[in-house]
C-alpha cells in the first residue's frame, strides 16, 4: 500500500509549493518556482503527473513553463483566468482526478483574492491558494469584500477536519493581528504558543484545519461581538466587520 505524503517545498520568502506524492508519483500545486520542485522530484525519484493552479499570480505560476519543459504534463487552471501555457480550464464543481495517488478533487470557485481564484477540495484536504490563510485571508486584489466573504463562508461549511494547505507562511503575523481583535480568545492564545514553537524550529504552521480556523481566524468570525467592537466597523453586520478588518490587516 503506497502512502500519500503532502510535502511543502519552500519558495521565495514565504511561499509553500505543495507536492502530493507517494513513493513513485507526484502532483504539484502552484509552482511559483520550478527548480526546487525539480530538485525534490530528482532526489526522491518521483514522476511528475500534473500541475494544479489556484490563481494567476506570478508566485503561484512562475515555474510552470520551466516545469513543462522538464516534463510535458497536464496543467489544471481556473476557467475565468487567462494563461500563456496550455491547460485544462476548470471551474466550480469540476472534477480533477489524480489516479496515480488515488485522489480526486472537486473545484470550488472562490472569487475575492482574484476573480477567477479556485480551490481543490475533497473531504480530507483543501488546497486554497491565497483565499484562506491560517488566522487570515488573502488581500482583495480583484474581488469585492462581499465576494470574498461569500467565498470564506463557503469554506466554513466544509468538513471541520479538512486539512488546509495554504500557500503562504503568514501565520505568526496573522495571529498577532487576530489578537488585536480578540485578545482573550483562548484558542487563539494557544495557537500563538504553538506557532511560536513551530517557527523557532523553522517548521511550517500548516496544514491547519477548518475547525481550528473557525475558532481562531477573525475573517471567519465576523459575527463575534468582540471583533466588531475592536474593528471600529460602522455596524455589526458581517460584511461591514469583514471589510473593516480586511482594511486594518492591510495596514498592520
Ligand atoms: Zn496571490
Ligand atoms: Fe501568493
Amino acid at each position: 500500500m503506497s502512502m500519500l505524503k503532502i510535502t511543502p517545498i519552500p519558495a521565495f520568502d514565504d511561499n509553500y509549493i505543495w507536492l502530493l506524492h507517494n513513493e513513485t508519483d507526484a502532483f504539484v500545486v502552484d509552482p511559483g518556482e520550478a527548480l526546487p520542485v525539480i530538485d525534490f522530484l530528482h532526489k526522491n525519484s518521483l514522476k511528475l503527473n500534473a500541475i494544479l493552479i489556484t490563481h494567476h499570480h506570478a508566485d503561484h505560476i512562475g515555474g510552470v513553463h520551466q516545469l513543462l519543459d522538464y516534463k510535458n504534463v497536464t496543467v489544471y487552471a481556473p476557467q475565468y483566468e487567462n494563461y500563456t501555457f496550455e491547460h485544462i480550464a476548470v471551474g466550480e464543481n469540476a472534477v480533477v482526478n489524480l489516479p496515480e495517488i488515488a485522489l480526486q478533487f472537486r473545484v470550488l470557485w472562490l472569487p475575492g483574492h482574484t476573480l477567477g481564484h479556485i480551490a481543490y477540495y475533497n473531504n480530507d484536504y483543501l488546497f486554497c491558494g491565497d483565499t484562506l490563510f491560517s488566522a487570515g485571508c488573502g488581500r482583495l486584489f480583484e474581488g469585492t469584500p462581499e465576494q470574498m466573504l461569500d467565498s470564506l463562508n463557503r469554506l466554513k461549511q466544509l468538513n471541520p477536519a479538512t486539512k488546509l494547505f495554504c500557500t503562504h507562511e503568514y501565520t505568526a503575523k496573522n495571529v498577532a493581528f487576530a489578537l488585536t481583535l480578540e485578545p482573550s480568545n483562548l484558542a487563539l492564545l494557544n495557537r500563538q504558543t504553538e506557532v511560536q514553537q513551530l517557527r523557532q524550529q523553522q517548521l511550517p504552521t500548516l496544514p491547519c484545519t477548518i475547525q481550528l480556523e473557525l475558532a481562531t481566524n477573525p475573517f471567519l468570525r465576523c459575527s463575534q461581538t468582540e471583533i466588531w467592537k475592536n474593528s471600529h466597523a460602522e455596524n455589526s453586520q458581517e460584511l461591514s466587520v469583514f471589510t473593516a478588518i480586511r482594511t486594518l490587516r492591510n495596514h498592520y
